[in-house]
C-alpha cells in the first residue's frame, strides 16, 4: 500500500543559512499575500478571479523589473505559496457549503501572512536528497539536522520539503511516498478509549497514557508569560521580547503534546483491529477558554485524526460511539445507567452490582463493548431522562464530553 507520509525534524543553521531561509519564507509570504490581494481586486472588478498558475505568470513578469529581488530565491518558494493560497481558497468554500448545509462550524475567509509570530516557512520540491545527517535543497544546499538518522528512511521517494520558523528555531518537514507492507486483519483485538485530562488515554486493556510532566510546568509557565506580555506596553520592544518568549513555551507544549500523542496513536494503530472512540463536537468544544481544556481539546481532535491515518496504514478500524452513548454512567459489568455522575467523581461505584473501578477505565470498557451494544443499550440515558435527548446541554448547544473531562 502507497501512503504519504511526511517526517519534522530541526534544523541546525548558520547564520548565513538562515538568512537565507528567512528570505525563502519572506518571498513565500510576499507571493501569498500579493496573491490574495490580486484575487480579492478580480473578485471586487467582477473579473475572473485568477488561479495559482495564471499568477505565476503574472509573478514572472513582475520579477523582470520590480521583483528582481527575487531572483535570490528558489522559484518554487512564492510558487508554491501561490499553490497553498488556492487550496486555502478551496478550504473556504468547502467549509461554507459544509456550513450551508448545517454543520455547526466557523468560517474564515484566507488571511494576510504577517510575520508577526513567526518568519513562517516555505516549501520546496525538485532536487531533494536526503542524508544521515543533512538535508541538501536546491538553492539552500546541504543544511545539517539536529537530530541524525531521523529523515532517513530506505525506499522512500521524497515529494517536498517544507523550512518554517517557531520560536527562533528552524524546521523541515520531509513530505515522502512510502509502500506499507499489507498487514491484513490479523486477530488483533478491539479497544475502547476514553481520552481526558488526567490521563491523556485511558485503554480498555487496561494501559493509561499518562499526560507528560512537562506539560503540566509549561502551562504554568505560559500562564505566567501571558500576564507579562499583557502588563508590556503595546507597541514596545519589550512586549515584543515577551510575545517571543511566550511563542517559544505555546510551541514546546505543542511538541510534548504532539510526541506523546504519536506514541499513543502508533501503538494503538499497529495493536488493536479496531478502536473505540467518543464521537463529539470538536469545534463546538474549541470555545471553551480554560487552558487546560483548551489544549486537551486540541489533543482529542488531533488524536483522531492521527489514529484515523495511522489506522488506515495498520488495518486498524476507528469507531465512534456516538454522543448519547452513556459510556461514563453505565456500569461496564452489570450494564446499570446512573441517572447522574458528577464530573468530579474519579471513581465508578455501581449501586447495583457493587462494582467499584476507575472512572475512566468504566468508560473505556463500555466504549470497546459499543461495536455488540443493542440500539437501546446505545441510546439509554438513565432514569429521568428522556430518551434520544442529551442530559445537559453546554453553551455550544452540544453534550459535554464524558464527565471525565
Ligand atoms: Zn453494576
Amino acid at each position: 500500500m502507497i501512503v504519504l507520509r511526511a517526517f519534522k525534524t530541526e534544523l541546525d543553521l548558520n547564520n548565513a543559512q538562515k538568512t537565507a531561509c528567512a528570505q525563502h519564507a519572506g518571498a513565500a509570504r510576499w507571493a501569498y499575500n500579493w496573491g490574495l490581494a490580486r484575487k480579492i481586486e478580480a473578485y471586487q472588478k467582477g473579473e475572473k478571479v485568477p488561479t495559482a498558475i495564471g499568477l505565476h505568470r503574472e509573478l514572472n513578469v513582475l520579477k523582470k523589473g520590480e521583483l528582481a529581488w527575487m531572483y535570490e530565491v528558489s522559484k518554487c518558494s512564492p510558487q508554491e505559496a501561490l499553490r497553498n493560497l488556492d487550496r486555502a481558497f478551496a478550504n473556504f468554500f468547502r467549509r461554507v457549503k459544509e456550513k450551508k448545509a448545517g454543520k455547526k462550524i466557523q468560517v474564515g475567509f484566507p488571511r494576510f501572512k504577517s510575520k508577526k509570530n513567526s518568519l513562517g516557512s516555505f516549501r520546496l520540491t525538485g532536487s531533494i536528497h536526503v542524508f544521515e545527517k543533512a538535508i541538501q535543497l536546491s538553492r539552500l544546499g546541504v543544511l545539517r539536522l539536529k537530530e541524525r538518522g531521523y529523515l532517513l528512511v530506505d525506499g522512500v521517494k521524497v515529494l517536498s520539503a517544507t523550512v518554517s520558523e517557531q520560536g527562533g528555531r528552524w524546521f523541515v518537514s520531509v513530505q515522502v511516498e512510502m509502500d506499507l507492507p499489507d498487514l491484513g486483519q490479523t486477530a488483533k483485538p478491539v479497544a475502547g478509549v476514553d481520552l481526558g485530562i488526567l490521563a491523556l488515554a485511558t485503554v480498555s486493556d487496561g494501559t493509561r497514557i499518562e499526560n507528560p510532566r512537562a506539560l503540566k510546568h509549561s502551562l504554568r509557565k505560559i500562564k505566567r508569560l501571558q500576564r507579562t506580555v499583557a502588563r508590556r506596553q503595546k507597541g514596545s520592544a519589550n512586549r515584543r521580547k515577551a510575545i517571543a518568549k511566550l511563542v517559544k513555551a505555546h510551541l514546546r507544549v505543542a511538541n510534548i503534546r504532539k510526541d506523546t500523542l504519536h506514541q499513543a496513536t502508533s501503538l494503538l494503530a499497529k495493536t488493536k483491529s479496531a478502536v473505540v472512540l467518543e464521537d463529539l463536537n470538536v469545534s463546538g468544544m474549541m470555545k471553551n477558554h480554560h487552558l487546560a481544556q483548551a489544549i486537551a481539546d486540541v489533543g482529542f481532535h488531533e488524536f483522531r485524526r492521527q489514529l484515523t491515518y495511522k489506522g488506515e496504514w495498520y488495518g486498524c478500524e476507528v469507531l465512534f460511539a456516538d454522543r448519547f452513548y452513556p459510556s461514563s454512567k453505565r456500569c461496564s459489568r452489570c450494564g446499570n445507567v446512573k441517572a447522574e455522575f458528577d464530573l468530579s467523581e474519579r471513581v465508578y461505584e455501581c449501586e447495583v452490582c457493587g462494582l467499584i473501578i476507575d472512572r475512566d477505565l468504566n468508560a473505556a470498557f463500555n466504549l470497546e463493548r459499543w461495536p455488540t451494544a443493542s440500539s437501546a443499550e446505545r441510546h439509554a440515558c438513565g432514569e429521568g431522562v428522556r430518551p434520544g435527548r442529551p442530559a445537559v446541554l453546554d453553551e455550544a448547544g452540544t453534550e459535554p464530553r464524558s464527565a471525565s473531562w
